[in-house]
């Protein structure tokens, strides 16, 4: 053993696991540590993409890559600070095309190499921060994010959680085969990058273990009330504060004054079970996806799957080998994609790499942003002058619907007769692209059976579909969506005058100025609200991170300048929506028939941004002033200049 070297590891054993590793991230990494440019200027035109199997390095090439990467590793040190300009340039050979010069700054934010994500104090925390206090209503992935924010800016943070633990979604949603469908390497958050995935797509358990890990970390336990839910927060306007009340599960009500109060209750938080004929009298178990009673064995019963969308295209091929016959219960075909790594264990060498060498983990994790973030937006634009009978929208979705019809029928094998039943009718992309967990091969069993039907209709011990046909089921598991459109639904929300925010927004037209303020609603902001869901690649988190940054940056200016209130302009607020309708009547979600949750119940798309990810991340980064009216705690309303 070379006791000399920082890795402690001889060279065969490391090259050994750099062959398990990525090249493009490899070169990479050879050229940080070494602050030498010249190998990716030869060799980075092998790289093709971002994904981990788009390049075309030549076996002998990789193989230089990793001998000279192993040497640099076996004598530098693997922590080194890295040199800015030498990342920018490197940047530019990251995925075998340059990358505009103003996302750079997002990419230096997520590969952990500058504190400019973080919101802190101009100068000192100022006295009077002591006393301000914020509300956040939910303990999932968007109030884990808006919480550390405020703990370290020292300021009073009480999240406010209906369950017992934390988690949210990845709490709730517990369902066989459950996990996530972005690369983990990009599902965490920038400030706890996570280089312990066991897979590249990490299931519910480990997402579930690694959010509770950064609340831990974070010390944010001692922050959040459990067992606690939100009834109802209203703006007190002569105390310039909210009033929000709530109650225990042991039905303790109390009432809470916060200066400011944060929603970060989700967009997917209230199960959807529609209310077919004939429920109530069923006699088996029946429950939602996201309320999965595992006190129910599943084994050797009868079970109906209703639903085919994300949770579905998991659940049936998880429970299909262990049921005694599964019958899918499918409304509409749903378009899916197949992702090389997307069921692969992280290779033992990746997550040496990952752990042991910062710079290559900073090169796969935002080589893993740039395979997600947006890729599906080429195919999603409608080009107004495209013409087509099979309802595609541009060239790139004619050339996308080529793909994974193909892809369908080479997965279905010997059941092409099922074909015409899987195969959409609609332009991909319309409805949120699934990641394919195997679907087509579970319908190829003998114990399932595909069932296509709009309308169902139950009795104690079966289901009737549309043609009348009776299919006996022991059990149904629910697998229909949520109520995404209804947002704010799950408390009462008053605002300035005692407005409620239904009469803003009716049941389901939602909007607010950046999805995050809504006008009469003062010192008030949302996490996930109208219009900032990733509809065409990305991820949540970074979402999060986003939403949080901007809230936080508003409140601190609020401290530092000593005002009491923040309320969005109507005509801010408007400017904006103008514009989110101009880009999204663009966006193929927009303007085909098919269903989805992206669309309230008049066909407005409310819940997908049309932005790109690095558009809305420069739109949050800093919170223009102007777009608020702004008032000092003693109610005087001040000019722009007044704060210059
Ligand atoms: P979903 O995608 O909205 O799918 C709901 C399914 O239920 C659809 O197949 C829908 O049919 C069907 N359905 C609804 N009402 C019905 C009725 N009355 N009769 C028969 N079928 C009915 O919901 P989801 O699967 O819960 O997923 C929601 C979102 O959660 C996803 O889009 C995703 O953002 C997130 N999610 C992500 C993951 C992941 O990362 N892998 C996993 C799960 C969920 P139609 O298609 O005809 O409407």
């Amino acid at each position: 053993m070379n006791t000399r070297n920082p890795i402690r590891l001889e060279r065969d054993q490391l090259l050994a696991l750099l062959e398990q590793g990525e090249v493009p991230s490899q070169l990479l990494t050879l050229c940080e540590l070494t602050g030498d440019l010249s190998p990716a200027r030869r060799w980075s035109s092998y790289i093709t993409g971002a994904s981990p199997w788009e390049h075309r390095f030549p076996p002998d090439i990789a193989q230089q890559i990793r001998g000279q990467l192993a040497t640099v590793l076996l004598t530098a040190d693997p922590d080194a600070e890295p040199d800015t300009p030498l990342v920018d340039a490197l940047i530019d050979h990251a995925i075998g095309s340059p990358i505009p010069p103003a996302e750079h700054p997002m990419l230096h934010k997520e590969m952990g190499l500058t504190e400019a994500g973080e919101v802190t104090w101009t100068a000192e925390r100022p006295a009077r921060a002591a006393a301000f206090k914020v509300v956040v209503i939910g303990a999932g992935l968007s109030g884990i994010a808006a919480a550390r924010r405020f703990h370290r800016l020292g300021i009073d943070v009480e999240v406010i959680e209906k369950s017992d633990a934390s988690g949210g979604t990845w709490h709730h949603n517990t369902y066989p085969g459950c996990g996530v469908d972005i690369a983990s390497h990009y599902f965490s958050y920038s400030f706890a990058r996570n280089p312990r995935w066991s897979r590249y797509y990490a299931k519910q358990p480990e997402i579930l273990s690694y959010l509770r890990d950064c609340v831990t970390e974070e010390g944010l336990n001692d922050r959040i009330s459990y067992n606690t839910e939100v009834l109802d927060a209203s703006w007190q306007g002569q105390h310039q504060v909210w009033r929000v009340t709530t109650r225990t599960s042991d039905g303790e009500v109390r009432h809470v004054r916060a200066n400011v109060v944060i929603s970060a209750v989700g967009l997917l938080d209230r199960p959807s079970i529609p209310s077919f004929p004939g429920l109530a009298d069923f006699g088996g178990p029946a429950f939602h996806a996201a309320e999965w009673d595992h006190s129910v064995s599943l084994d050797d019963k009868r079970v109906a799957l209703i639903g085919t969308g994300a949770s579905g295209n998991q659940i049936g091929p998880a429970i299909a080998p262990t049921v005694q016959h599964l019958t899918v219960f499918q409304r509409t075909a749903h378009w899916m994609a197949g992702v090389n790594n997307y069921a692969l264990d992280v290779t033992d060498g990746e997550k040496w790499l990952l752990e042991h060498v910062p710079a290559y983990e900073r090169w796969f994790r935002v080589r893993t942003l740039l395979s997600q973030n947006d890729t599906m937006r080429p195919a999603q634009v409608v080009d107004p002058s495209w013409d087509a009978t099979d309802g595609s929208i541009s060239a790139e979705n004619a050339q996308m619907r080529e793909e994974l019809t193909q892809y369908i029928v080479d997965e279905l094998g010997d059941r092409q007769d099922l074909l015409p039943q899987v195969l959409p009718g609609y332009p991909p992309f319309s409805k949120r692209m699934l990641r394919d967990n195997g679907w087509y091969r579970m319908l190829r069993r003998d114990n399932v059976a595909l069932a296509c039907s709009h309308n169902l209709r139950f009795e104690s011990d079966a289901i009737i579909d549309d043609d009348g046909v009776r299919h006996p089921v022991d059990a149904a598991v629910f697998a229909t969506g949520f109520e995404a459109s209804k947002m704010l639904a799950s408390f009462s929300l008053y605002g300035r005058d005692g407005a409620s925010i239904r009469d803003a927004w009716g049941d389901d037209d939602p909007r607010a100025y950046l999805g995050v303020a809504v006008p009469g609603f003062p010192n008030f902001f949302i996490m996930y609200g109208p219009n900032t869901n990733i509809g065409s690649g990305g991820s949540i988190i970074a979402q999060t991170e986003n939403w949080s940054r901007y809230i936080a940056d508003l409140v601190k200016t609020m401290v530092e300048e000593d005002l009491a209130v923040a309320e969005v302009t109507q005509q801010a607020c408007d400017t904006y929506n103008r514009s989110l309708d101009d880009r999204l009547s663009q966006m193929v979600w927009s303007v085909t028939p098919a269903g989805t949750w992206y669309r309230n119940a008049a066909g407005r798309v409310t819940t997908n941004m049309p932005w790109t990810s690095f558009e809305y991340w420069a739109m949050t980064q800093q919170v223009d002033l102007d777009a608020f009216d702004l008032t000092r705690a003693n109610t005087t309303t001040l000019s722009q200049t007044a704060l210059a």
